[in-house]
């Protein structure tokens, strides 16, 4: 994963999406795709450490030895 762009840059999700999809990441204020079918809250830089998170977390952790 390469550094985050500056937040003056758009997610590349919001310039492949209708426009009224457009809406600020509740991260960071980068225009993200945010709404309808696809879109995130978090743009794709504020995503990914979120998504890290879940993995092991989701996992049901076995007591048995
Ligand atoms: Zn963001």
């Amino acid at each position: 994963m390469p550094a985050p762009p500056p937040i003056t840059e758009p997610d590349p999700s919001a310039l492949v999406c209708p426009g009224d999809k457009v809406g600020p990441c509740t991260g960071c204020q980068r225009k993200t795709h945010r709404y309808g079918i696809g879109g995130s809250p978090l743009c794709q830089w504020c995503m990914e450490p979120v998504k890290a998170g879940w993995g092991p977390a989701v996992r049901f952790v076995s007591t048995r030895p």
